[in-house]
């Protein structure tokens, strides 16, 4: 890729996404492994180490959310987990340890086994650890989202880069957003009998395909989703059927799951298979290695977009937050002040 001013590589049409051979079921998870996966996970001198080789974070925003008799309450966590652990052993990227607490909307709230965090709050942990993790030198971060919470995180985002005005780069993906196509059903070419909502047929088979060892199908149940209007109007998980009213942007439309589904599922679970995920978890995957590939020719190792044209602060101040940490003349992120 050709180079532009100061080293950042010039843009490139966006090509398809390369093909890799991805292990499905992975064989076990990594949050407790000392593989080089993790931040947490690795020593100081480690972390320095591949700084200078890969500076890019996935921040893998999950939830803790009742999921169904046959489902582990951490899905929406474990799903973000796998997935971005696949890619950075391709990628040679670092992963956070989860957020396993998140924002849920109104009409999850009550049902046991679902943890509610008040978006203020909510929105204030992702920007401390988006903080957090620039003033270790991790300063492209992708905020991998598996959880109906993707109408909170963007103000995090946003909220953190009017705060600081700090060169970065900060990416909210949503893993359903990546591969719309994957989620049709059979009568239009695709593998489902349901269209996706909440802890059914879709979302317990990308669980069963990326961690079948916290499911139980034995216990699958189903259950009727249902509306108070015609159908056509209110969208369902992900916005995929593109209807003129977000999922999110509603309320009183439909019944709350604990009066109507009080089982934890939204649909027909039982007719899960980790094969009807398999071609879509492969998609995503590709996909967001293509994401980090782009990010990272894009702005290499180091390099950021230009401070200049994205923030207002002088250009002394910036340099003295660009230092090596720790090295004469740095100042932390903080020293611009404490928001949350
Ligand atoms: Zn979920």
């Amino acid at each position: 890729m050709a180079k532009g001013k100061k080293g950042v590589a010039k843009k490139t049409a966006a090509s398809a996404p390369k093909k890799h051979k991805w292990q499905l079921p992975p064989s076990g998870g990594s949050m407790e492994s000392a593989d080089g996966l993790y931040f947490q996970n690795m020593t100081w001198r480690q972390i320095e180490k591949r700084l200078k080789k890969n500076d890019i974070i996935i921040l893998p925003i999950g939830s803790t959310e009742a999921h169904g008799p046959h489902a582990c309450p951490g899905e929406d966590t474990f799903l973000v987990t796998r997935m971005a652990e696949q890619v950075a052993r391709v990628t040679g990227c670092t992963i956070a340890q989860p957020l396993w607490y998140g924002s849920h909307p109104y009409h999850h709230m009550g049902m046991p086994g679902t943890v509610l965090v008040p978006e203020d709050y909510f929105n204030g942990l992702l920007k401390s650890m988006m903080a957090g993790f620039w003033n270790a030198g991790f300063r492209k971060q992708i905020l991998l989202n598996g959880h109906g919470q993707e109408y909170v995180i963007p103000t995090a985002i946003h909220q953190f880069a009017k705060h600081f005005q700090v060169p970065g780069v900060f990416i909210n993906l949503n893993w359903y957003h990546a591969v719309r196509d994957s989620f049709k059903l059979k009568d239009q070419g695709g593998k489902y009998e349901t269209n996706f909502i909440h802890a059914d047929e879709v979302e317990t088979s990308w669980s069963l395909a990326l961690f079948p060892e916290f499911m139980d199908m034995k216990e699958a149940v189903d259950t009727k989703p249902r509306g108070y209007m015609p159908d056509g109007h209110i969208d369902k998980a992900g916005n995929l059927l593109n209807r003129p009213v977000a999922w999110y942007g509603q309320v009183g439309c439909g019944p709350v799951e604990i009066s109507a589904y009080p089982e934890g599922c939204v649909g027909k679970s039982t007719l899960a298979d980790a094969d009807k995920a398999k071609e879509g978890i492969n998609d995503l995957l590709d996909y967001m290695v293509k994401l980090h590939d782009d990010l990272l020719k894009t702005f290499p190792v180091g390099k950021l977009p230009p401070a200049n044209e994205i923030c207002e602060r002088p250009k002394a101040e910036i340099d003295s937050l660009l230092k090596k940490p720790l090295s004469k003349g740095w100042k932390s992120i903080y020293s611009l002040g404490y928001p949350f």
